[in-house]
């Protein structure tokens, strides 16, 4: 791999980001610098482990065993809201965003949730069983249909931070979901970007971008029938990777309890490789799909992004959006293909 710095475009949003890989080699002089740490020195009782219910808001939705109660013990899977929340469900009034002044605003209307994904104590998502971290993703489905239920929603963020670096406040692993009545930037500019790229070519830009990965294999980590593992070809981090389903699907609500299986599979195999890899790196995961009010676009297709802490963003990326990563996204899959459990 060569050591000259290459500037690689996102094919969807246009991002530009810096591929460096000299720049792993500079002195380091501040301690405290590595950006990794997972949660350590955590306060117990933690309030998501069974027997401590009454330490969270009541429970929305929840797998629970046949006969037990709402907000006792015998679950599986518990989706509560969040005790410090982003958005409130009934604001003091509900107005429509509107551009009245040059400084537009409107309330934060919305939920937020908290998906915990288990009873015992695990803080690492490699350690859920499989049937688990299938049920993660059936739950984050159930949810999303049942918040469009709102006409006031646009959208559903599903996300889970794992380690401190990476946001998140308690150990035990948990996802969130954070709904609102716009579709936030990020998102927009995917929806665009691939939009756009669909006008000019007639094409999904994943479904092409897929085309050329899977023939290419180089940022291939790992798939299965209906899903594949890719580190990004341009990369804000270090290890970044796209979990995408391989045929074209603009929504993630369509996903089947036998895909969902699949997909936890595949996801643990490669997060293990990831730890093992990186030392045990904080991450954030988060999912990509069409708004709830967009119907089906030929041209957007969900998928999901998991963001290794493996640097820390500085004044280059927090003032200018370009990202600078030392490791080639080739060389992290050839690493993580390499350190792959047996499927
Ligand atoms: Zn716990
Ligand atoms: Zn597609
Ligand atoms: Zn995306």
């Amino acid at each position: 791999m060569s050591e000259q710095p290459e500037l690689r475009r996102d094919p969807i949003t246009g991002r530009w980001v810096l591929i460096a890989p000299a720049r792993a080699r500079r002195p380091i002089a501040l301690t405290g610098h590595a950006p990794h740490a997972r949660t350590n020195g955590e306060r117990f009782p933690c309030p998501f482990c069974a027997g401590q219910e009454a330490d969270t808001p009541d429970e929305v939705f929840a797998y629970r065993e046949a006969g037990s109660q709402p907000n006792g013990p015998g679950w599986s899977l518990r989706i509560v809201p969040n005790m410090y929340p982003a958005v409130q469900v009934e604001p003091a009034e509900f107005v429509a965003i509107s551009a009245v002044s040059v400084l537009e605003s409107a309330p934060a209307v919305g939920y937020a949730e908290v998906l915990i994904d288990c009873p015992q104590h695990i803080d690492n998502p490699t350690q859920l069983s499989n049937q688990q971290f299938r049920d993660v993703f059936r739950a984050y489905r159930e949810r999303m249909q049942a918040l469009a239920a709102d006409s006031r929603l646009a959208h559903v963020a599903v996300f889970k931070n794992v380690g401190a670096e990476a946001g998140a406040s308690l150990g035990h692993s948990h996802s969130q979901l954070i709904s609102t009545p716009i579709v936030p930037e990020l998102l927009r500019k995917e929806l665009t970007g691939a939009e756009e790229y669909h006008r000019r070519r007639g094409h999904c830009v994943y479904c092409n971008m897929l085309e050329r990965e899977l023939a290419d294999g180089v940022r291939v980590v790992a798939r299965s029938e209906h899903f594949v593992a890719l580190t990004a070809f341009a990369p804000r981090f270090a290890y970044e990777l796209w979990v995408l389903p391989v045929g074209h699907q603009p929504r993630y609500e369509a996903i089947s309890d036998g895909e969902a299986l699949e997909l936890a599979v595949l996801l643990k195999r490669v997060l293990r490789s990831l730890d093992d890899c990186q030392h045990l790196p904080a991450y954030n995961w988060f999912l990509h799909t069409t708004p709830l009010r967009e119907g089906e676009p030929p041209y957007y297709h969900w998928h999901l992004e998991l963001t290794p802490r493996t640097s820390r963003p500085a004044g280059f990326e927090w003032g200018f959006g370009c990202h600078i990563t030392t490791i080639a996204p080739e060389v992290a899959a050839e690493q993580l293909r390499a350190a792959l459990p047996p499927s």
